[in-house]
């Protein structure tokens, strides 16, 4: 193990929905597994930057969106670890006055003090990050690196969420989990018991997503997508999320994230409501973490005079 992680914990919790009878469910509390690299993202992460090491690579280079909690951690894990790290990051905007944007950011300001350095592109350019050609330019431009994709999600990091599950999930009927890239619930689905089923709430409009899942799973038959949940897209929200977001808080004490935790929990929570789930099944709720992203939702929440998401800190 690379890092010193806390434990992550199952937490019982209830909730009462406004309009309707409490429900009970677990959460493991995966955001809790380490300040800076949280949740999944630490899983993800893990055998990837072993394989770094092997390989006697001193520097990773990864992609991400300006608020991505994939660049944050990746920052953090390079520094704690000792790796140069290079986030390619999608807005070439974002690079004409970079003190501004560290000052506007902070998961850039973040990934900046943890000594990430940056490279801001346009997104036609963006899209075409994971071509040969963009690859050897990227090479030319920073010397040898080792590469994790966008969200972090490959085989090894794949490897590394298949260890989210154990012996003290084992009696959990449903297993939920928010989906970006696909590579976390990959992991979970791999390493279920057979009575289990994974439940997965994609954060954006993801109709590739099932694809991209079945290139990392053995199985098609204990798993399913409820892509109701997204709100619009990705990292796109609305006052009745946050409501929830903040209503969950108050009830149980637990933060959730606007992009991907306060989605699927809105869809646990409205699937419960609308009887989905047989009397007596436990559910289990896996909180991936991402809290980092709340202060810079917040930012543009506050500037345009929306409610926002009421944390601890503020
Ligand atoms: C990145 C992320 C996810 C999505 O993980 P994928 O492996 O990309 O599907 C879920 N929750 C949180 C909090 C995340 O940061």
């Amino acid at each position: 193990m690379l890092l010193p992680l806390k434990k992550s914990i199952l937490q019982k919790v209830t909730y009462t929905p406004k309009d309707s009878k409490p429900i009970t469910l677990w959460i493991k509390r995966d955001d809790l597994l380490h300040p800076h690299i949280s949740g999944n993202k630490y899983r993800k992460l893990k055998y990837n930057l072993e394989a770094a090491k092997e390989q006697n690579h001193n520097t990773i280079l990864t992609f991400g969106g300006a608020f991505s909690n994939h660049i944050a951690a990746s920052a953090a894990a390079g520094k704690e670890l000792g790796f140069r790290t290079i986030g390619i990051i999608r807005g070439n905007e974002l690079g004409g006055d970079i003190e501004k944007t560290l000052k506007k950011n902070p998961t850039l300001n973040f990934a900046n003090k943890q000594g990430m350095q940056f490279k801001f592109i346009d997104r036609s350019s963006y899209r075409l990050k994971h071509t040969q050609k963009f690859i050897e330019a990227l090479k030319n431009e920073f010397g040898s690196f080792y590469l994790v994709p966008e969200g972090g999600t490959n085989d090894l990091a794949v490897k590394g969420c298949e260890e989210i599950l154990g012996d003290n999930e084992s009696n959990f009927d449903y297993i939920c989990s928010a989906i970006g890239t696909g590579g976390t619930i990959s992991g979970i689905i791999n390493s279920l018991k057979l009575h289990q089923k994974v439940l997965g709430f994609p954060a954006l409009k993801g109709d590739f997503l099932s694809d991209e899942i079945k290139k990392y799973v053995h199985s098609t038959d204990n798993w399913q997508l409820l892509n109701d949940y997204h709100f619009g897209g990705f990292a796109k929200i609305n006052p009745e999320l946050v409501h929830f977001i903040n209503d969950f808080s108050l009830q149980t004490g637990i933060q959730l994230d606007p992009i991907y935790t306060g989605k699927m929990l809105f869809g646990i929570i409205d699937l419960a409501k609308k009887g989905y789930f047989e009397d007596k099944v436990k559910i289990l709720a896996i909180h991936t973490g991402g809290l980092q992203g709340i202060s810079g939702m917040n930012q543009r929440l506050k500037n345009k005079n929306l409610p926002f998401i009421i944390t601890n800190h503020d």
